[in-house]
């Protein structure tokens, strides 16, 4: 349950050079997190390495929450579980007071798992099992719904159980205003009107009027919310502001044709953020300059507000589910020069790869690299920093980077979002360790695979044992 007292006050340490509240180059010139020392880190749990800052998380929340409840009366903020779905991340946000987005039947169970207030958490997904269903009716969570016999299948559930279900509808917002409005292309190409149109989410404003006529003449239903999302990478407040404008929009809609007006809206995640370095995650647009979530929250805050005076519609609570803006900062990958080869350009071999930071396969200026033993040093070289697999493995192209020799460690800022949670096992690498870091304190939060989790899991028929290996007794 929401335990307000846990949360403990934060104090940023001092660094020569920052690149977030809670790391920088610290006392020795190498990069620390908090208070300690990456290449201590490294040494002692091994790399591949994700390193977590709980305190950079709680500050990243706390400014989120701080810029929305000025400009809003009533917000919940809730944290994309799926972005970094470790069971200490999660105990870390409940102290904080935060909710949940989660997706699917395990999803869902790890959050309930780690203790987070059921009420405070949403059932996203275009295609919910039985079991899922299930599990988020007995707990009590919101189900946003996202296809038209969905309603039924809860209404099933839920009377079998002899439980009311919460739900929420998942809208396909229209976005008119963005046809010509572009974010990155990391879903494909296309506007952002085009993107959201293209994919699989959301209801028509047709079929959400008929799910509401229809749930308000079930017993066991509870409309609570409207709910959207669209994963975009544009930070340009602007954009959101217009989703934001129309939920409300669609609120009047609702009023007008089904007789119910949503007492929540829900606005999804998609933001991002901006670094002096200028990567993060939109590259070259993101920068010291990049708009902040204060900007955030004044524009989608505002739109909402005016919207909703000029429907004569009452403020609705307000939900947003960030992920990568929370999660992201607060963690690096680091990992250990291995073989470094000179040739057309420079190779730096590591032992960290695209399985690890999966996104850096996709856009590959994504993470901004650091060394980590003097972290200050002069660049000198132009480097290309890969990985040990198969493929071209490439995690940063063309980076500048003080000389790099076997043994050296190299870290990836701002990779504590996606990276763990969409970590894969191609050539049958094993996953990483997970650390966390509290001021000066360190502990295991994820154990390193081994061996035996990735060939434990095959299995060989008796057909092909017997071919190999069973003797012929004819013979
Ligand atoms: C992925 C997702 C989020 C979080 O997105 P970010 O880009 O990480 O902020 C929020 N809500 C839903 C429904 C999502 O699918």
């Amino acid at each position: 349950m929401t335990n307000h007292t846990t949360a403990p006050t934060l104090t940023p340490p001092e660094y020569s050079t920052s690149f977030g509240e809670y790391v920088g180059i610290g006392p020795n010139g190498n990069l620390w997190v908090d208070g300690c020392d990456v290449a201590e880190l490294a040494d002692r749990y091994g790399t591949p390495l994700y390193v977590i800052s709980e305190n950079q998380l709680r500050h990243g929340y706390r400014a989120f929450r701080d810029a929305f409840r000025r400009h809003y009366p009533d917000v919940e903020i809730l944290f994309a579980n799926k972005s970094n779905n470790g069971l200490a991340i999660r105990h870390i946000f409940n102290q904080e007071g935060a909710g949940g987005d989660c997706f699917g039947a395990q999803e869902m169970y790890m959050a309930l798992l780690a203790g987070t207030d059921p009420s405070t958490l949403v059932l996203n997904g275009s295609n919910k099992q039985d079991d899922e269903l299930e599990l988020a009716i007995a707990n009590g969570l919101c189900i946003n719904i996202d296809a038209m016999d969905e309603l039924d299948r809860i209404d099933a559930i839920a009377t079998r159980l002899g439980r009311t279900a919460n739900l929420g509808i998942r809208l396909k917002l229209d976005l008119d205003p963005l046809h010509d409005r572009h974010g990155v292309a990391m879903h494909g190409p296309g506007t952002l009107k085009q993107q959201s149109d293209s994919t699989k989410w959301g209801m028509t404003r047709e079929q959400t009027v008929e799910i509401v006529k229809r749930a308000l003449a079930m017993p066991n239903m509870r409309l609570k919310e409207t709910h959207f999302h669209l994963s975009r990478m544009s930070n340009d407040p602007a954009d959101f502001a217009v989703m934001a404008r129309e939920m409300i929009t669609w609120s009047g809609h609702l009023r007008d044709h089904a007789g119910w007006t949503p007492p929540t809206i829900d606005i999804g995640g998609g933001w991002t953020f901006g670094k002096w370095y200028g990567t993060g995650p939109n590259g070259q647009l993101d920068d010291a300059n990049a708009p902040t979530p204060e900007d955030y929250a004044r524009l989608c805050c505002t739109a909402i507000k005016e919207e909703a005076e000029r429907l004569g519609l009452p403020l609705p609570k307000l939900r947003l589910e960030p992920g990568r803006s929370l999660s992201g900062p607060a963690g690096i990958a680091v990992g250990r020069v291995g073989a470094v080869k000179d040739g057309a350009k420079k190779w730096v071999n590591l032992d960290l790869s695209t399985n690890h930071l999966s996104w850096a396969a996709v856009l590959d200026w994504y993470y901004h690299a650091v060394p980590v033993r003097d972290a200050g040093a002069e660049a000198t070289e132009t480097v290309d920093l890969v990985g040990p697999l198969c493929n071209s493995d490439e995690l940063g192209p063309h980076r500048k980077m003080p000389p790099l020799e076997r043994g050296d460690l190299v870290a990836f800022l701002d990779a504590g979002g996606y990276t763990e949670s969409s970590a894969a096992r191609y050539n049958a690498q094993l996953l990483p360790a997970t650390v966390l870091v509290t001021g000066s304190a360190h502990a295991l939060i994820t154990e390193r695979e081994q061996l035996k989790d990735v060939a434990g899991r095959f299995r060989v028929p008796p057909h092909l044992l017997a071919a190999s290996f069973a003797r012929d007794e004819a013979a």
